[in-house]
């Protein structure tokens, strides 16, 4: 293929990173952590593992030692302890500036919904990588954190509220796959139906939104502020039931919503991604990534990739890491993204089923060119 004037083997244009947008990730952590504190960022669990085990013995863990081991100068597979001990001697500030400086990455995008006082906001992304970063602003989080509300004045002072976080945001985020499932009625709930159920909660004492019926709407005025709408998908912690989280019980939402002109971001989708993959293809305004599942596959990474390359359109799929809290995530993400997407396409095109220049063409939509497009990034 031709770059710069001059014609490159394709094994040489792998050698230069793929251009990369994340977009979906969460901050970096801002605490030194101890081995107890990091193994728990490194797994999707919300408990321990049995006395004498450890977290990182998983793909995971093994793809951190490998990949990032060299970025805080050690040797790659180095153990766990000595990893531990030099990112302690670095401290968290400088781990997370190397960390996330060494993925290259041209913009984050960070959904700062969870957990968000104990992580860098995008400010201090932006800061620490060196990079632009852009704000998601989680759904269900402007609801919980509103000021005063009544039930009959729920509707227009969400949409205000909404209006007000979103003001210099690029996107929203759904977590209804936590909080309900994605086996939802698709329709939007009648405003009778909000003020009983906005009732409800206020009588309850405000606590973390599960109703179904106000999470819809919450969902329903996201896609009324028009910024594409990310929902999570697949896997995720166990406060989420696996079987409620399979993309295409989303598919009458899909329909409702197929002519809103709102790009709909199905996000991780793993172990969904080949219904996903579908669902980018049926629905003009569904997008896919793999993020998360990446990470967590390790030297699966490029199998995982593979499949999400095969019903899924070009133009509907995007790169992210999904990363929260260790820096290393945002880092491992972008490695094993590079690396499996050179190894994938690269044996198509070896084996005589894509073009070098249609490989080139598909990793610049998939790393960046799809998401400066639907989150309008220039
Ligand atoms: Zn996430």
């Amino acid at each position: 293929m031709r770059r710069r004037g001059r014609t490159v083997k394709l094994r040489d244009v792998t050698a230069e990173p793929l251009r990369l947008i994340d977009h979906h990730c969460h901050g970096a952590t801002t605490g030194d952590l101890d081995r107890t504190g990091f193994e728990a960022l490194a797994t999707e669990s919300d408990r321990p593992p049995p006395a004498g085990c450890s977290t990182l013995d998983s793909q995971l863990g093994f793809a951190l030692r490998r990949w990032c081991a060299p970025v805080l100068g050690l040797p790659p597979h180095v153990d766990g302890d000595a990893y531990l001990a030099r990112r302690r001697e670095l401290g968290a500030a400088e781990a997370n500036r190397l960390l996330l400086r060494a993925a290259e990455v041209d913009a984050y995008l960070v959904d700062t919904g969870f957990n968000g006082a104990r992580l860098l906001g995008p400010a201090e992304m932006a800061s620490a990588a060196g990079t632009a970063a852009h704000e998601v602003v989680r759904l269900e989080t402007v609801a919980e954190e509103q000021g005063e509300v009544t039930a009959e004045g729920f509707a227009e002072a969400y949409a205000e509220s909404l209006a007000r976080a979103t003001a210099r945001a690029v996107g929203v985020k759904s977590i209804v796959a936590y909080r309900h499932g994605l086996d939802f009625d698709p329709r939007r709930p009648t405003r009778r139906e909000v003020v009983e159920a906005a009732g409800r909660w206020l009588r309850d004492g405000r606590p973390r939104i599960a109703d179904p019926v106000l999470l819809r709407h919450l969902l329903w005025a996201g896609v009324d502020r028009g910024l594409p709408v990310q929902l999570h998908t697949g896997f995720g912690d166990p406060d989420l039931d696996l079987a409620r989280c399979d993309p295409a019980l989303l598919t009458g939402f899909l329909r409702a919503t197929r002519d809103s002109g709102v790009p709909i971001m199905l996000l991780h989708c793993y172990p969904f991604h080949r219904q996903a993959g579908y669902l980018a293809q049926a629905f003009p305004h569904v997008y896919v990534d793999a993020g998360l599942a990446l990470n967590h596959v390790g030297a699966r990474a490029a199998a995982v990739l593979a499949e999400s390359l095969e019903l899924a359109p070009f133009h509907k799929v995007l790169y992210s890491s999904d990363a929260y809290g260790l820096a290393e995530l945002h880092q491992l993400g972008a490695v094993l993204f590079r690396r499996a997407f050179a190894e994938v396409t690269g044996a198509w095109v070896r084996d005589g089923h894509w073009s070098a220049g249609d490989a080139a063409r598909a990793g610049e939509l998939i790393g960046s060119g799809n998401a400066r497009r639907v989150y309008g990034l220039d």
